[in-house]
């Protein structure tokens, strides 16, 4: 997704700056100068853990308040790997001991509810305020459940899961791929762009297909998928040719893969072409911005929200930050990396901000890893600038698993994703 700004609204977004940072200053405080600010961070994910992170680091005596509902952070990256059974829910399972003792974060386990940008300030579930000087907003993403008749929330929670947010959806689909019998079929339904993670319901297949080809060999997997193409897409299917050939089948939105309906209590979905039925069903539906951006009016017609792409500062409303899969960020995919990548840039905007200064243009990075095999991954990988244009990829910036790589380098690759991992998880929460 590009949403270009005229070369005349591009040197106004650098000003803009400056203005939020006068809102921050005096906007809430009458003895603001003298007390330390305050930021308050909606959601703990990977932006939002990355963003309160990153303002203690760089400014340790603005006060940062983290927001988040769970106790336990579940990362969707390598909730692949469980399903193929190569990581337990525990291996991915976050918490928020180090944010809270290291780095001095009033971590607060509670959803917000709403967020009044007139006062500045937030309200929880538990009836109790916040006041904010500034606003990071990172609550990652909601689903269009009515996008596909039949599919909803509780068809979602009892016998189809998306498994796309990770947590009991992710169990919810592991036990259904434990139970199914051998020569079963998984039918996957991938949604249109935009959306969270490009390559995850093809890394899914991958690793469905490695748990199916040493337990229950004689399965298929059907992918349904509602768009004519996908992220890396030679590299997963020269992957599933050597790996499980014949196993896996790909249908694109012109050879009917677009699923319109779903119907639970015959485990059948219907396409433009006709009806499939499926063992274990799991529909991915188109997405939106988290529920918190839509009621605080962040989200424009799209369903996402427009940002300054230097701060990541809300265009419609000043002082509130939205970052990760939430945010429109030019061609930057939704990713765990890119939503790290803003967090940090947005913590920096804000220091600079609450200090009356100017935020620097940041440079943007993304790196993604899909895992086909235990030892066969394939990456790719983009660095990002600013432009009059919004958030383009500096050309020749990126790189892609070559077609032809040999055993060695694919190896190097899956390697390569487990430490992905690991920095990423320490960057981020430890
Ligand atoms: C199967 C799968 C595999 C993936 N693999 C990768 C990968 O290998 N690499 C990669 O880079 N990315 C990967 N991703 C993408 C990555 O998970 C997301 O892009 C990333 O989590 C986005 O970060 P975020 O901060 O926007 O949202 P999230 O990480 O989802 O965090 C949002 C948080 O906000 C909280 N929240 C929501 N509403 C409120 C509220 N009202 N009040 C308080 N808190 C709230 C939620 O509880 C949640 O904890 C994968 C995704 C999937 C589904």
């Amino acid at each position: 997704m590009s949403h270009s700004i005229s070369r005349r609204d591009f040197n106004k977004l650098l000003v803009t700056g400056v203005a939020g940072a006068s809102l921050g200053i005096f906007g809430t405080s009458n003895n603001a100068f003298a007390a330390s600010k305050r930021v308050v961070v909606i959601g703990g994910g990977f932006g939002g853990a990355a963003a309160a992170k990153y303002l203690k680091k760089l400014d340790p005596s603005i006060s940062v308040t983290l927001v988040e509902p769970k106790a336990a952070f579940y990362t969707c990256p390598f909730s692949n790997w469980v399903l193929g059974g190569l990581k337990t829910m525990d291996d991915i399972t976050q918490t928020y001991t180090v944010l809270k003792n290291k780095y001095q974060i009033n971590v607060i386990a509670d959803a917000a509810v709403s967020i009044d940008p007139a006062r500045n300030a937030v309200k929880l579930k538990n009836g109790s305020t916040l006041n904010y000087d500034r606003l990071v907003v990172s609550p990652g993403i909601d689903f269009k459940y009515d996008a596909v008749a039949g599919y909803s929330e509780a068809v979602a929670n009892s016998r189809i899961p998306h498994a796309y947010q990770a947590g009991p959806q992710t169990i919810m689909l592991q036990k259904q791929l434990l139970a199914m019998r051998n020569g079963g079929r998984v039918i996957i339904c991938p949604p249109g762009n935009p959306f969270r993670c490009p390559p995850g319901p093809y890394e899914r297949a991958s690793l469905i297909a490695h748990y199916l080809k040493e337990k229950k060999p004689q399965s298929k997997i059907l992918i349904l998928d509602a768009k004519e193409k996908f992220s890396k897409q030679a590299l997963f299917k020269q992957g599933w040719e050597k790996l499980y050939p014949g196993m896996i089948e790909w249908r694109s939105s012109v050879t009917g893969g677009k699923v319109v309906k779903v119907d639970a209590p015959t485990m059948s979905v219907t396409t433009e072409f006709g009806v499939e039925k499926g063992d274990v069903i799991n529909i991915i539906p188109p997405q939106k911005a988290g529920k918190i951006a839509f009621d605080a009016g962040l989200t424009d017609a799209t369903g996402w929200c427009p940002i300054n792409p230097i701060s990541f500062e809300s265009t419609i409303h000043p002082g509130i930050h939205v970052i990760g899969d939430a945010s429109i960020a030019g061609a930057m995919p939704k990713s765990g990396f890119a939503a790290s990548s803003q967090g940090k840039v947005a913590a920096a905007a804000i220091v600079r901000l609450l200090q009356g200064k100017v935020p620097a243009a940041p440079s943007l990075v993304n790196t993604c890893y899909s895992l086909i095999g235990p030892s066969y991954g394939i990456s790719v990988a983009g660095v990002y600038k600013l432009t009059a244009e919004g958030i383009v990829e500096i050309p020749g910036s990126g790189g892609l698993t070559p077609l032809n790589a040999d055993a060695d380098q694919l190896s190097e690759e899956a390697s390569f994703a487990r430490g992905w991992y690991n920095n990423i998880i320490h960057d981020t929460w430890g």
